[in-house]
């Protein structure tokens, strides 16, 4: 499919990079709580990062020496991601793939990266998604997923997960090793800068 086509299908999406501000998630810089999974050295091996965005996350990963792809189904995120990375002199490969298809690429990486994804997706396509990140994860690799918490007020943003939910996504074939509050941190909505996230560590079987 061209990108074209694939802006068509999923025009919502594009829509969120090609306004004039950015996105509550696209702040230009890695989460705070990558950061930290990179510092612990748990960024390492090849490395996907499913719905990248704009790529902090992957071009932290990168810088880090993980070989990585970040993918994306919003075609203007996948060209800054690129753009990004080519500014700062970092190698890693951006391709424009739905996160729901990623069976198709024929990976077997070590670590899958998952930050703000999985809350975008309703009942459905989340266990589509969850066969996905399967598809494209070694077995005994892991998956760290960040996503917004049932402990974040107002209805603003995502849908909010409760860890519970998480751990019935990733029940067949996987571990959760460990769920743990944390936050995203985001441009400012309603004078928010942050907002409540559950961590998830998840290791397939
Ligand atoms: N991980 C990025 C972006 C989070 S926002 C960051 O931390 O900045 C959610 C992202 O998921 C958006 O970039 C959106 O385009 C992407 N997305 C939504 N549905 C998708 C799908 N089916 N396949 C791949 N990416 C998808």
């Amino acid at each position: 499919m061209t990108e074209e086509a694939r802006r068509d299908q999923h025009p919502p999406w594009d829509d969120s990079y090609t306004g004039g501000t950015p996105a509550p998630w696209d702040i230009g810089r890695p989460q705070p709580a990558f950061v930290r999974l990179a510092d612990e050295g748990r960024l390492t091996g090849q490395v996907l990062d499913s719905g990248c965005g704009t790529g902090e996350n992957s071009l932290l990963a990168a810088s880090r020496g993980a070989d990585v792809i970040g993918i994306d189904v919003a075609p203007t995120a996948i060209l800054r991601a690129r753009a990004k990375a080519a500014e700062r002199g970092i190698t890693a490969r951006f391709e424009v793939v739905d996160a729901l298809d990623l069976a198709d690429l024929g990976l077997s990486v070590d670590t899958i990266i998952d930050s703000g994804v999985f809350h975008v997706f309703g009942d459905e396509d989340r266990a589509r998604y969850v066969t996905s990140l399967a598809a494209a994860l070694r077995p005994g690799g892991s998956c760290y997923l960040m996503c917004f918490s049932d402990q974040q007020p107002g209805d603003w943003g995502p849908r909010r997960v409760r860890a519970d939910e998480l751990r019935s996504a990733f029940r067949d074939g996987w571990t959760v090793e460990s769920i743990s509050a944390d936050s995203f941190d985001i441009n400012p909505v309603n004078g928010a800068r942050q907002a409540e996230a559950w961590l998830a560590t998840i290791r397939r079987s």
